[in-house]
């Protein structure tokens, strides 16, 4: 695994505060693989060319020093390629160009247009005198994005105005345009490419700037949740890659599942080139107690087993000493995490975010991307996103639908594939009772009360009653609370294309943290997949990730609460012969473990709060 760390502008620039951080980095050197050196201190866009040539000779000599320190690696970071957002517009140089634009007129004080004359010869100047300052990468960062540069839905400047209409072929101002996109899907289409389309222009020029200088100096790019682009890495000629997501603190610590997950599709869409894949650990804006000692473990753990092979620290204000010491702690155990997984595969369910996330905190492992899914769970909206063919499709697997993605299917004509049909819909009142089907085991006649009304997440939402076809079978009635039953409310059923599909007309996928629910779910995803290729359960809420080789399988659970006396088990799927546990110093002892009737389940015993528990399965 590569260590990684980046530092601010303000810990090098200045002697004093270099000197102070070369410090620090002797002392720490024998788990620093990496340094990355920021090249601005803002979000703001612009920085001059003449700022720019001073502060490469400084970055220049402090690389230099670094790599006389023994450092193997020293490149720089350019924070600001557009501009993030409208960040210190009043202190920091205006930019002397045309800025973003938004749909609504507002004009972006930090951000600039990509797309005029005036930005390229700016912007590959300024990655030539970056070049210059003898790096060993580059980093773009993810300010390289269409959204979210302070003004809604960028650009809509005279120039892209102008030069959209000419494209087009009809002329629009910025008035005509917006509801021209509001008001058809096709000019709404063809906006989207022309703005990549200048986007992949821009990326190519930046790597040519680069390239010009230096051949040797590789390139990285910085995507997000919302980045699907792959051509931009194309175009930078990236080798390198950091998914992102923002995770700043753990005042809500089960938000390290979300990242992790977001991270982990990302990396599912890098090509096989992006081969330097560094997750960004961060406490911004530098703060040293916004994340527990306990959570750093547990998130860079996480992040490996979502992929990535590296761990970029951006979390120094000065020496953050107890950093360095949490790292070498679990450093030998990360490094066994890549060496076994880094060729595998995130196997689980897939869809639905919300979804996901809720499964994810009740020991459902979730895929990274589609095709590594062992069960589709679509909610209303993934629904409408899709065509007729991607939902056949669909319905030939396993696949879970909350109440409003049946309802979309149904109006659509896919009922029969289902197994039910709605009879009524209700907005209050309403409770889940279980059947005494096969799925709820020891749990049958469970009554599960949600308090509806009590939700915003069901204010415009109903939950139902279906008519089964023959065949179906019928999990949880629905019941008011008055006890009187209405009728099926959740059902599976295997239809004629070999799908099997269980619709979940009430509460879903809300409030499923109870061990009764747990259980139904992980029953019914058995049987929609064929069998799970993981799941973990216990006395508390759990993580689990399952990552997948030709080889090998490694499991990752999580205890996700305050609780240290709670056992957790996973269960996998497969002929494993040998299943160990990965010790924090990275040494493989014996896992307590038993066969299933198809696979292994592992005890494993009393992991900390918040912390996980590593367990290789060999073939
Ligand atoms: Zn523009």
């Amino acid at each position: 695994m590569k260590k990684a760390y980046r530092f601010g502008y303000n810990l090098y620039f200045k002697d004093e505060a270099f000197a102070e951080n070369l410090k620090f980095v002797k002392k720490n050197n024998d788990i620093i693989d990496e340094i990355t050196l920021f090249v601005e201190y803002s979000h703001h866009g612009y920085w001059p060319l003449e700022w720019q040539k001073k502060s490469s000779a400084v970055m220049k000599d402090r690389m230099e020093q670094y790599r006389a320190a023994g450092v193997k690696s020293v490149g720089v970071n350019v924070l600001a390629t557009i501009g993030h957002i409208d960040e210190g517009f009043d202190v920091l140089p205006k930019p002397p160009m045309q800025t973003m634009v938004g749909d609504d007129g507002s004009v972006s004080r930090s951000c600039m247009c990509i797309n005029t004359e005036e930005y390229l010869e700016y912007i590959t100047e300024r990655y030539k005198l970056v070049a210059r300052s003898g790096p060993a990468f580059i980093w773009i960062d993810d300010d390289f994005r269409i959204p979210r540069h302070g003004v809604a839905n960028p650009c809509f400047c005279p120039k892209c105005v102008a030069d959209f209409s000419a494209e087009y072929g009809r002329k629009f101002d910025r008035e005509s345009l917006v509801a021209a996109i509001n008001a058809d899907e096709k000019v709404k289409k063809a906006f989207d490419a022309f703005r990549i389309s200048k986007f992949d222009f821009v990326a190519g020029k930046i790597e040519e700037a680069i390239h010009s200088v230096d051949p040797s100096i590789k390139t990285g790019f910085m995507t997000s949740p919302e980045w699907s682009e792959v051509e931009w890495l194309n175009r930078f000629k990236a080798t390198m890659g950091r998914p992102g997501g923002g995770f700043y603190h753990d005042d809500r610590p089960n938000d390290v599942i979300r990242k992790g997950f977001d991270v982990g599709k990302q990396i599912a869409l890098f090509p096989e080139y992006i081969e330097d894949i560094q997750y960004e650990f961060e406490n911004f804006p530098y703060q040293e107690f916004a994340k527990s000692q306990t959570l750093i473990k547990t998130e860079c753990a996480l992040s490996l087993m979502y992929g990535c092979n590296g761990v970029l620290y951006n979390a120094f204000i000065g020496s953050y000493q107890r950093l360095m010491d949490t790292v070498r702690s679990r450093a030998a155990q990360w490094d066994k995490i890549v060496t076994y997984s880094h060729k595998g595969k995130n196997k689980g369910v897939y869809g639905n975010q919300n979804a996901c996330l809720a499964f994810g905190e009740i020991g459902v492992p979730l895929a990274a991307r589609a095709e590594d899914a062992c069960a589709l769970i679509l909610c209303g909206g993934n629904v409408r996103a899709m065509d007729d063919e991607e939902i056949l499709n669909a319905l030939k697997g396993g696949v879970m639908l909350d109440g409003e993605a049946f309802y979309e299917l149904s109006s659509r004509g896919f009922a029969c594939y289902c197994g039910v049909e709605i009879e009524n819909a209700y907005n209050n009142g309403m409770s889940e009772r279980f059947t005494d089907s096969r799925f709820n085991g020891q749990y049958a006649g469970y009554k599960r009360d949600v308090y509806m009304n009590f939700w915003d997440c069901y204010k415009d939402k109903d939950v139902y009653t279906y008519r089964p076809q023959a065949g179906c079978e019928v999990i949880s009635n629905l019941e008011n609370i008055n006890h009187e039953m209405k009728g099926p409310s959740c059902t599976v059923y295997e239809n004629e294309l070999g799908g099997r599909v269980c619709v979940m007309g009430n509460f879903f996928p809300e409030f499923c943290k109870c061990r009764e629910k747990q259980s139904q779910i992980m029953n019914v995803l058995d049987f929609l997949a064929g069998g799970m290729p993981a799941k973990a359960y216990g006395d508390c809420r759990t993580h689990l990730v399952c990552r997948e080789s030709e080889e090998n399988a490694l499991l990752c659970a999580m205890n996700c609460s305050m609780d240290a006396d709670v056992n957790l088990y996973a269960e996998i799927k497969g002929d494993y012969k040998k299943i160990s546990l990965i010790a924090a110093d990275g040494s493989l002892c014996a896992a307590d473990a038993e066969r299933t009737a198809n696979g292994v389940k592992i005890t494993l015993k009393n992991p900390a709060p918040w912390d996980y528990a590593l367990v290789l399965c060999e073939k």
